[in-house]
């Protein structure tokens, strides 16, 4: 089947819609006469169960349908399925997970830094060919696709390469060799990498309590049980 435009447009304003069903916990539900279901993967009763789902009618909710029904976001919304694909944008954010793991902290130039690194990397990158075997034929992968539930085939692409790294470093020696330029601003020490202190939310309670809690759960003995 070929995707015209206007279902393009129609199918992807019906999956952001979706949303609002997923989040209340009902992933079934009936329009127009047809039967939809949600896109995410299939839950087990007791993670239903688990899950906190918001309420129809909650001020959470009401305000997060206001977001998703505005008019001008579906608009919007509409044209974006005629020219925009995700698939760059994807590969983009995880070459920037390279540069800028979530777990550390950076200062603002290292981060802006590390922002630009992932940049010319991406753009080096971008839009690489098909690999082929030495006799030519195209390359194929066949992974299990778990949202289409069945086995399928994709493009094996052309390794990545990082050679944009050498020519940055010729330039900033050829920069260093030029006498007109005169450098002004004095090197700072740039703060090393730093670990998140903590994740938590909250301040962390007294040493004492947090022990008081441990014994009134796990008994008061303080030997290993094995
Ligand atoms: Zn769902």
């Amino acid at each position: 089947m070929r995707w015209t435009p206007g279902m393009l447009q129609r199918l992807c304003i019906s999956r952001w819609l979706s949303l609002l069903h997923h989040v209340l916990g009902v992933h079934r539900w009936e329009q127009n006469g047809l039967e939809h279901t949600c896109h995410q993967p299939s839950l087990s009763d007791d993670e239903q169960e688990r899950k906190r789902w918001l309420a129809l009618d909650s001020p959470a909710f009401n305000a997060l349908r206001t977001i998703v029904t505005n008019k001008n976001l579906l608009n919007d919304m509409k044209q974006m399925t005629l020219f925009k694909h995700t698939g760059t944008l994807e590969a983009f954010h995880s070459v920037m997970l390279k540069y800028v793991p979530k777990r550390l902290h950076f200062g603002y130039d290292s981060m802006r830094a590390r922002t630009q690194l992932a940049v010319l990397d991406h753009n080096k990158n971008v839009g690489r060919q098909q690999a082929t075997t030495k006799d030519g034929e195209l390359r194929w992968k066949y992974p299990y696709s778990r949202q289409s539930g069945d086995w399928v085939s994709k493009p094996i692409y052309e390794k990545t390469t990082q050679s944009f790294r050498k020519d940055l470093m010729e330039r900033v020696l050829e920069m260093r060799d030029d006498p007109t330029i005169v450098y002004t601003e004095r090197y700072k020490t740039p703060h090393g990498r730093r670990l998140l202190q903590n994740i938590a939310p909250v301040q962390r309670p007294e040493k004492s309590l947090l022990v008081a809690r441990r014994s009134s759960r796990f008994g008061s003995h303080r030997t290993k049980p094995y």
